[in-house]
């Protein structure tokens, strides 16, 4: 077996990363994402594992990737661990002797469905949900789905084996795969069928790493549900063994106990912005509650009889509905945990009954337990004890999930899987097979490279099960003294008291994950959602720091709030990384991201966020128009910075379309101020305010009743957020917000006769986050607008409404460029993947961002306003602004990257001169002295970040003009650009300074140490 491998060589690292290029991270902080699964253990296990951090992580996009990576890692005896969803809790992507981890998820592709012979080849890091989607548009589904589907993968349920939804019918998961390629540790590519098949199911990434799986599927039909309730598990036992009986056709039973309903009434609401959401949630009865699910149209007629016989009562309608609704949220429940004990079993179903009096006799802990029934006559029972992991009773209440398996046992069950957690138990959960399994793994893996541990355990592990099996009555006497009472959380280092309840209830099951911009931009596991929430967890145990790098990686999240959409357990992220961002940025004086603060400096003198002049704002109305505008109306436009400055046609289209509709309106004029959002994304919670203020006072001056926007993250401050605030801060606000298509949509049989000019071309239309999930579900309104041109080939995105991906912006183009390029540039590439002509959006930072992101992708497709769209339709002459939008971006661009540490060094060392210049008169003679006094530079090193700090203040100033002159030189701006740069850089380089500077001095050190030796 190989020996653990904490860190490659420098050979090693120099060789994978010529190999997989950016695809490879050998980061320190980034591998330690890494290094666990979604269980959460407990401290006396952690510790007998030991330090888990990969070598390396290396992302598996390709089949000859894999074949690289194996042989890479065999001839140097690295140990490799496949890593899919992650979602499994038997310890089978932790690296417990370090090495590779393969990150298998980019492996996403279906290769290909044959609809006739219901088959389907696909790649095996594709995730259910995605594949199951995909499936239905050809009129297929799948034959059985876990209940992780919107995270794990097909590869991973066949390396952990398990059953799901469709076991009842079809079994357990492998039984609806026929064939898998597999690349073996030598990187020889050998393909499992039939009997051979059976040598992969559960091996947990033992064997290679599996690149194609075959699968059997069925015809897609709608299904129903029946939900029941039943007095006690033998009432639903009966009823079940009825069923079969009966032989009455379902594809899926599953249910949940008591305990489990109970806390399911009680999980916590779904919030945005502090309101409930799911208002309507039925309340299920505390019994053992289950669903059966059919295809719509077999006869199930025997099943009402089958449940009420056994004494079960079928229940309401919605009920049915909402379990199945939320039939992949199984552990919603999680938030009242924090933290769960599971253990998960297999029991036969006659016995099933007796396994559940017997837990309810002999755990004194409430057990919470959610059950699937299989078509081998046996129940996979996946209980979970709420507890606290950072509790030291989380070590002895552990002791009860091996009591479950015990129960389960004795009545002729086992555990569900082994791992290395119950790597002694393998035996019964491999059967005959194990033997095969192993010869088979001498035969291909004679160094042991393939996730080395994970079926055979580790010694001191395997000592403690064992014996805590043995002495089972002991353990659960104790176990069951271990039970705690709420667990209330209290602000704590850095992190608020609400932020780290949710950090602890995350169940890390990555639902959040592939869906987050952020992550998918960058593609590693610390800027997912999940990642986040784990690095708190890791914060607060004292594993990790919250430096500036982990601030921007709070302040990186574009607040698309798609993570809120797709979190099992409800929970409001994008709220908490909100949170977040006010208390780094103002409460710990933590840098924002640098060009915010120009553009807070910006907003404080001019009101707006480009640098540009306040009495120019309202330049862009038209004097018909302004002609016509009221000083009073009930409604009022509201343009926002970038359809003031930039994209001047979003406003103009807009004022001509209401106009044209007949309603009256009034405005800010030069007196509107940007709505304040980049402010509350930057942390600047501070200048937001001000904004927020001065805005409503001078909407009230007007008398409107109605703010009406185009822009959809105007829409969500004057819509959702400043009423929230105003709440808070007792200001009076009585203004409602609606978007021009909310408006226009009900005034379309005004508009529509006034249309004159035909767009014949292929439209697609972008769903902006602000207004559609993260702001009030906003989607047909727009689409009916837009619909009403004449001439129009309307084409839907493959993401649309609730499921629309991001474009991209604000955030990201701020913080990384690169980063908004790329997801800018897959957005349009589905744009491009339905022929469109032309991508439709109604957010101007959408449409910058999409056209910038065009141009640097060189992609031939246009992006305009859907109000620029109208408005020219009905006949007005808008001038496309894409030319001046490039324009636009280009200083921005220019700023942002002079603002990175390495660039402002080279902008210091050119003003090196200056800056020695503008130090005291002492300090001077004494860096002089660097130049004739041998090790004087050594001992400059570790003066300079105490130095620094402290000069700057001081010297910065005196530099200031020189640096003005340099920035000029290097970012060609426009002239109220430059005009205003005297004022607004200072004050940015205030707030900048004291944060930039530890990121700074390392670099510049040497070169001030260069510069005095050298002059
Ligand atoms: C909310 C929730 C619900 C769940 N419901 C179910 C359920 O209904 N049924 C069920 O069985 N389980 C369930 N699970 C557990 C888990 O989702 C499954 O075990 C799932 O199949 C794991 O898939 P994954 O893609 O996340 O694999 P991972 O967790 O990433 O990996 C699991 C194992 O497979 C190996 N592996 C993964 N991909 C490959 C590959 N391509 N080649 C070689 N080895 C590989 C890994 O090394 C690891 O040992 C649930 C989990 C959660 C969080
Ligand atoms: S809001 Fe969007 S970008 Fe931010 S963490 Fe959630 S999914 Fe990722
Ligand atoms: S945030 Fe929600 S979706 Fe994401 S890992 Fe945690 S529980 Fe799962």
């Amino acid at each position: 077996m190989t020996s653990r491998v904490a860190e490659l060589s420098e050979a090693q690292k120099k060789e994978i990363s010529e190999l997989f290029g950016e695809y490879v991270n050998l980061d320190k902080r980034e591998r330690h994402y890494y290094n666990h699964d979604m269980g959460a253990l407990p401290s006396l296990v952690k510790k007998v594992i030991g330090n888990t951090n990969p070598a390396a992580v290396v992302k598996i996009r390709t089949e000859e990737d894999a074949v690289k990576l194996l042989k890479f890692a065999n001839r140097h005896k690295i140990p490799v661990v496949p890593r899919a969803g992650a979602s499994s809790g038997y310890g089978g992507v932790i690296p417990t002797k370090g090495g590779i981890v393969a990150d298998v998820t980019p492996l996403n592709k279906i290769i290909s469905v044959d609809p006739e012979r219901q088959k389907a080849v696909v790649q095996s890091g594709i995730i259910w949900e995605k594949l199951e989607r995909k499936l239905k548009e050809k009129g297929l589904s799948l034959q059985a789905i876990p209940s992780s589907a919107p995270s794990s993968t097909v590869g991973g349920w066949l390396s952990q084996s398990g059953a799901g939804y469709g076991s009842y019918e079809f079994g357990w998961g492998h039984e609806s795969m026929e064939k898998a390629r597999v690349v073996l540790p030598t990187g020889e590519i050998r393909e499992f069928s039939g009997p051979e098949l059976k040598k992969l199911i559960g091996t947990m990434g033992t064997i290679g790493i599996i690149t194609e799986i075959t699968l059997k599927v069925q015809k897609f039909e709608e299904r129903k549900a029946v939900s029941a309730s039943f007095p006690s598990a033998s009432a639903l036992k009966n009823a079940v063994e009825d069923i079969k009986r009966k032989n009455i056709p379902l594809w899926s039973i599953s249910f949940l106990n008591p305990e489990w309903a109970d806390m399911k009434n009680k999980a916590p609401r779904k919030l945005h912005y502090e309101e409930v959401v799911d208002k309507n949630r039925p309340m299920l009865p505390v019994s053992y509650v289950s669903t059966f699910m059919y295809p719509a149209s077999r006869d199930v007629s025997g099943l009402k009889e089958a449940i009420e016989g056994a004494g079960g009562t079928i229940l309401p309608e919605e009920i049915a509905k909402y379990e199945t609704d939320e039939w992949f949220k199984s552990m919603k429940v999680k938030r009242l945990g924090p933290s769960f004990i599971p253990a998960e079993v297999l029991v036969p179903l006659e016995k099933m009954d007796k396994a559940f009096e017997e837990m309810g006799k002999k755990i004194k802990l409430p057990v919470l337990t959610e059950g699937m029934v299989i078509n081998d006559g046996y129940v996979v029972l996946l209980c979970f004890m709420r507890h606290s992991e950072r509790s030291v009773l989380f070590n002895t209440a552990f002791a009860l999930s091996l009591s479950i398996l015990k129960i389960a046992e004795d009545n002729g069950g086992r555990a569900y899987a082994s791992g290395i957690f119950f790597a002694s138990k393998r035996k019964s959960v491999f059967g005959e097979r194990l033997a095969e399994i192993e010869a088979l793994r001498k035969e291909i893996d004679p160094n042991g490279i393939m996730n080395p541990e994970t079926l055979e355990g580790r010694g001191l592990l395997n000592t403690a099960v064992s014996m805590g099996s043995t002495f089972e009555p002991f353990g659960r006497i104790i176990g069951n003294m271990s039970g705690i009472g709420k667990v209330s959380f209290k602000d704590e280092k850095e992190i608020p008291a609400e932020v780290a309840e949710l950090a602890y209830s995350c169940s890390q099951c990555g639902y959040c994950v592939s869906e987050c911009d952020q992550y998918y931009g960058r593609g590693w596991e610390s800027q997912s959602p999940r990642g986040k929430w784990f690095f708190i967890k890791e914060y607060l145990a004292g594993r990790e720091k919250l430096d500036q790098r982990q601030t921007n990686t709070f302040l990186g999240c574009t607040t698309c709030q798609m993570c809120d959409s797709r979190c099992e357990l409800d929970m409001p992220i994008e709220d908490a990384w909100m949170t977040m961002r006010k208390k780094l940025v103002i409460e710990e004086k933590k840098m924002t991201f640098p060009p915010f603060e120009i553009m807070a400096a910006s907003l404080l003198k001019e009101r707006n966020i480009w640098a540009n002049y306040r009495k120019d704002r309202d330049k862009w109305i038209p004097d018909d128009i302004r002609a016509k505008m009221k000083d009073k109306a009930d409604y009022a436009y509201f343009a926002g910075c970038t359809a003031s400055f930039v994209e001047k046609d979003v406003a103009v289209g807009a004022v001509r379309m209401l106009d044209d509709a007949g309603v009256e309106f009034t405005g800010l004029f030069d007196k509107e101020s940007c709505c304040g959002i980049p402010m509350l994304v930057a942390g600047r919670w501070d200048v937001f305010e001000k904004t927020m203020r001065m805005n409503i006072a001078n909407m009230k001056k007007k008398g409107v009743k109605t703010v009406i926007t185009s822009c959809p993250a105007c829409w969500l401050m004057w819509h959702t957020v400043y009423p929230q605030w105003a709440k808070k801060l007792g200001i009076e606000y009585g203004l409602e917000a609606k978007h021009y298509s909310e408006v226009l949509a009900e005034r379309l049989d005004v508009l529509k006769p006034k249309f004159k000019q035909p767009l014949d071309k292929v439209v697609t239309w972008h769903d902006s986050c602000h207004i559609g999930r993260a702001g009030g579900n906003v989607y047909e309104p727009p689409r009916e607008l837009l619909k009403a041109i004449p001439g129009i080939k309307f084409k839907e995105l493959e993401y649309n409404r609730e499921r629309a991906h991001c474009c991209g912006s604000v955030v990201s183009l701020i913080a990384e460029p690169p980063v908004a390029y790329k997801l800018g540039n897959m957005r349009l590439q589905e744009a491009l993947d339905v022929k469109a002509d032309i991508v439709a959006a109604l957010c101007p930072c959408c449409v910058f961002q999409f056209r910038v992101a065009a141009k640097e992708n060189n992609l031939d497709i246009e992006v305009q306003d859907l109000g620029a769209l109208v408005a020219r339709s009905l006949g007005y002459n808008l001038p496309d602004s894409t030319a001046y939008t490039l324009e636009s971006w280009a200083p921005f661009e220019k700023m942002i990257a002079l603002m990175q540490p390495e660039n402002m060094t080279e902008l210091m060392v050119e003003l090196m001169p200056q800056m020695m210049a503008a130090m005291p008169a002492p300090l001077q003679a004494m860096m002089k002295m660097v130049k004739y006094v041998p090790g004087m530079d050594a001992l400059m090193k570790p003066m300079m970040p105490i130095m620094m700090p402290k000069l700057m203040p001081s010297v910065m100033p005196k530099v200031m003009p020189d640096m003005l002159k340099a920035v000029e030189r290097k970012v060609p701006m426009p002239d109220y650009m430059r005009e205003q740069l005297p004022e607004l850089m200072p004050k940015a380089m205030d707030n900048l300074m004291p944060n930039m500077l530890p990121e700074l001095i390392p670099l510049l050190t040497p070169r001030m140490i260069e510069y005095i030796k050298t002059h």
